[in-house]
């Protein structure tokens, strides 16, 4: 987690790190700062606390003065939120500063050698320790130590570097993390995040792993492991700038809310020809798919939720045992996987540590990889065999809305498709799934009118105040369910959890008591009856009840203290309606708590470590 911005040109640095680092706070936000040259030397201002803190202590980027600077907004992971240990850290001589995202496994070790050379450290991270070892390694040559650093640390990182002794020039090297390199005229950038520097270019470039950028005004040198200059390409971000703004939504995740039928018209529009899908031309080959026994479906969080959804919709439609496993369990259950399983990987950002992780394993036992992502060129996107992209846009706000739809809309992509390769359903049923499919953006507009978000409002107005919230549904109800309570916890801090209905009996119904909240999904039309029964158990013990249901289902209304309908739709792409119905609830009972709804407490979007 954490961003990291870079600036060297001849504009004063601080300004425009500032605003590059309000873009990329969604990745860490407990504490930032930055370093600017100056008269050869390096002037550092951090704080605890978000950006806004930042802004104060440098008067709005008027201080430090100084062309070539590098800033940070950090999401801890050793050391608490203090001043002390925000970044940038700066070497024992001064001559470096460095900020870094991801972790140095090692640095304990390093830290202690370091101390018994001498060296003294201010901060309790892991990171501190990159700064004093370029000031130990340091030979005259700001490259060659950066060379020697690299051998010597060992974990994930992103890494911006400034040397006093090198004061037109910044340093980046990354493993495992992400950073980019922006081309301006005049003036070059380092970012963990192409947003951060999209309003001073559009053209970028990837650091690859282990390789060192060395970056001044005018140009840009890439080095490989062994110092050899190297040539990179480029490439043009298309992204209007507005994209990244909240565009006079009090939030971005209403904002992201309301952009779900574009993105969800997006991601499935290009791949919907005359009825046939076409997913970008990756070819599944019916001998290749009989030879399949099964396949796993891996993620995180939302995305894993996703993969739920994605589990029942292509068991049903593709007859294939299909296996959702949360990556970070995956990585550690030496997983029984091979040339027979394909491996479906899911991730918004495309760097999430667990799921690249778990990639790189499957891939390694011989599975063929399909990633599901949104951010282009990421490394989850560059690493699997196959790429299916999202194209939900950026998504700022923490909790994921837009990405989570537009992941579980691929995957009934992926469903259709295989499906009618496999030829485990009629081509008649297939054609009514894919037009379903194209209809969702529609019914998401309808879902969007002022009336029908009023009524989420007044109801979620209505409950902001229960402690604990259970969310209830069956089959593809119950995947649903999940990210419905995930999305209320993230941000309104209720504690919420899902369960399958049939299963509430067997426990947890012990919780209910007068006025405890459960949502019910009622979308499954043959499982109507069974969860009728479900709901008045929950009534029976004075528990309040509110329904989400299809129109087919609503009749379950004499049954709930209050309802929702979403829009008619086949039973199978129910979820993606559930999710907005969800998603809004979600949302206003956070409005209504008062919360930090775009940046809750202890998050961060990009989980860049395991
Ligand atoms: N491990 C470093 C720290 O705790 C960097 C964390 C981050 O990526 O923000 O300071």
């Amino acid at each position: 987690m954490c961003g990291i911005i870079g600036y060297t040109g001849k504009r004063q640095a601080s300004p425009i790190m500032l605003s590059g680092l309000k873009r990329l706070e969604y990745r860490g936000y407990d504490s930032s700062g930055m370093a600017v040259i100056h008269d050869g030397k390096i002037d550092v201002i951090k704080s605890e606390g978000k950006i806004k803190k930042l802004e104060e202590k440098t008067d709005g980027g008027k201080k430090p003065i100084g062309t070539v600077g590098i800033g940070h907004t950090r999401w801890a992971t050793h050391g608490v939120p203090s001043d002390v240990n925000s970044h940038p850290h700066v070497s024992r001589d001064g001559d470096f500063a460095i900020v870094h995202n991801g972790i140095i496994e090692n640095f304990a070790a390093l830290k202690s050698e370091l101390m018994r050379l001498g060296y003294t450290f201010k901060s309790d991270t892991d990171s501190e320790v990159i700064a004093q070892l370029l000031c130990h390694l340091f030979k005259g040559d700001a490259v060659k130590a950066i060379r020697e650093l690299l051998k010597k640390i060992k974990g994930s990182y992103s890494i911006g570097i400034l040397c006093a002794k090198t004061p037109d020039r910044l340093y980046a090297v990354r493993k495992d993390n992400p950073l980019v390199i922006g081309l301006g005229k005049g003036e070059n950038f380092i970012a963990s995040d192409f947003a951060a520097a999209i309003e001073h270019t559009h053209d970028f470039v990837l650091l690859g792993e282990g390789e060192i950028a060395e970056l001044s005004a005018d140009s840009v040198r890439y080095y490989d492991a062994d110092l050899n200059l190297i040539e990179k390409d480029s490439y043009t971000v298309d992204w209007d700038i507005s994209r990244a703004e909240k565009s006079g939504y009090p939030h971005f995740m209403l904002k992201e809310i309301y952009e779900q039928p574009k993105a969800i018209t997006d991601t499935i529009r290009p791949r919907i020809q005359n009825g046939n899908i076409d997913l970008d031309g990756i070819d599944f080959k019916k001998s290749y798919l009989d030879s399949l026994i099964g396949v796993d479906i891996v993620g995180c969080g939302s995305a894993y939720h996703a993969g739920i959804v994605g589990k029942h919709f292509i068991e049903k439609h593709c007859r294939l045992p299909v296996n959702c496993e949360l990556a970070s369990e995956y990585i550690y259950s030496d997983p029984i996987t091979g040339s027979n399983r394909l491996t479906v990987i899911i991730s918004q950002s495309g760097e999430t540590a667990d799921t690249l992780a778990a990639l790189r394993l499957a891939k390694k036992k011989g599975s063929r990889t399909l990633a599901i992502v949104n951010v282009v060129q990421s490394a989850i996107a560059r690493e699997a065999d196959d790429v299916l992209y999202t194209h939900a846009g950026p998504e700022i706000a923490v909790a994921t809305t837009k990405g989570y739809t537009t992941q579980v809309a691929a995957l009934y992509l992926l469903g259709i498709k295989l499906a009618g390769i496999l030829g485990t359903e009629e081509g008649k049923r297939l054609s009514e799934l894919t037009t379903e499919l194209s209809l969702l953006p529609e019914k998401i507009s309808e879902q969007l009118k002022d009336e029908y978000v009023g009524s989420i409002k007044t109801l979620a107005k209505k409950y902001s105040n229960h402690h604990c919230v259970f969310f209830i549904g069956r089959g593809t109800d119950y995947a649903a369910s999940l990210e419905g309570a995930l999305k209320l916890k993230e941000i309104s801090y209720v504690h919420a959890e899902a369960y399958a209905a049939g299963e509430l009996k067997h426990g947890t119904i012990s919780l209910i008591e007068t006025g405890t909240l459960t949502l019910a999904l009622v979308t499954q039309s043959a499982l109507f009856h069974k969860m009728e029964s479900n709901i008045q158990a929950v009534s029976s013990r004075h528990g309040t009840v509110l329904a989400v249901a299809s129109k087919a289902n609503s009749k379950i209304s004499s049954d709930a203290d209050g309802m929702i309908c979403i829009p008619e739709c086949d039973d199978d792409v129910s979820p993606v309606l559930t999710a907005v119905v969800l998603q809004l609830f979600a949302y206003y009972v956070a409005a209504k708590r008062d919360c930090d709804i775009d940046q809750p407490r202890n998050l961060a979007k990009s989980v860049t470590v395991e």
